[in-house]
């Protein structure tokens, strides 16, 4: 029963990953936090939004997202099980509300939040998705990040611990930051990679493109070997076959669709081709999923 709670969660989240409309439709009360001990006192942390990863230093802990606001409070509980340290550094792999939901609360409480700066950008803008039109308010100061990077590469570090931030530039939006504890050998994507067996978002209207979401895979199979642990925007913790396998939809997602999009054809006659019919079969819930996908592909390459 609780399994199926969480399914269902997850498929609401995947769907509409960013929008009011996903945090309105969740009974935080009912949630738990399970911790999953990754190893070198590094944890894989599940509750309602996007998994979150903590890495617990001499002096302090580095945590990678924040799920939904409502979530702060089991997801301090549940590191305070962990260690008595101070989460120092937030990091934010990217800036839809099921994953910098925590933000303002957490930065209350002592940590600095840390992002590339198109997250800071567009949280305090405010943004409208895409596919539905749907528009996310301005955020507040306090839940803006206050250390941000531009590009390349950032390093993080509490006492013994070193957290490596990696840009990838328009992937899932175009401020998705990946992270690498290479002590531990564990991978965060954020929403750059998805574990639920299901197609994920392509927020195309802030940035994102499938072409993107390749490079991030490239970068993410070099980086790991088969003792990699993935964790992954949502869904279970991952491994490097589990990439393997995401990368191949992905580049099977954009040649297919990419070749229409190049012979002229709109958006409206791709959908009527369903060009993705077979993968579309393994990795769409339902028949708006799978149009939702071919037409977040698709949209990529109207923006250049
Ligand atoms: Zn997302």
């Amino acid at each position: 029963m609780y399994k199926t709670t969480l399914a269902a969660l997850a498929a609401a989240t995947m769907l509409c990953a960013g929008t009011a409309f996903a945090q309105q439709n969740i009974d935080f009360s009912k949630v738990e936090v399970k911790t999953t001990d990754l190893g070198n006192k590094t944890y894989m942390l599940e509750g309602a939004g996007g998994n979150v990863t903590v890495a617990v230093g001499t002096d302090g802990i580095i945590m990678v997202d924040s799920q939904f606001a409502p979530m702060h409070d089991k997801l301090k509980a549940a590191i305070e099980k962990i260690s008595p340290l101070p989460v120092k550094y937030l990091v934010n792999t990217h800036y839809h509300g099921d994953h910098t939901g925590g933000n303002a609360a957490f930065h209350k409480d002592g940590a600095t939040v840390v992002a590339q700066d198109n997250i800071r950008a567009r949280l305090a803008a405010g943004t409208t998705n895409g596919l539905t039109g749907a528009k996310t308010a301005p955020q507040p100061a306090e839940a803006l990040p206050t250390d941000t990077y531009f590009g390349g590469t950032k390093t993080v570090q509490v006492g013994g611990r070193k957290a490596l931030l990696n840009h990838v530039y328009n992937a899932h939006t175009d401020g998705d930051t990946w992270v690498f504890f290479d002590d531990a050998n564990v991978l965060d994507t954020g929403d750059t990679f998805g574990n639920t067996g299901r197609y994920n978002t392509i927020d195309f209207a802030n940035g994102g493109d499938i072409r993107g979401l390749i490079r991030a895979a490239d970068a993410y199979i070099k980086v790991s070997n088969d003792q990699t642990k993935v964790v992954p925007g949502h869904g279970a913790l991952a491994n490097k076959a589990n990439l393997i396998a995401w990368r191949e939809m992905l580049v099977t997602s954009r040649d297919r669709i990419q070749k229409l999009f190049n012979e002229g054809k709109s958006e409206q006659e791709v959908l009527a081709a369903k060009p993705l019919a077979d993968l579309d079969a393994k990795w769409a819930a339902n028949p708006d999923q799978a149009a939702n996908w071919t037409r977040m592909v698709y949209n990529s390459f109207k923006r250049s």
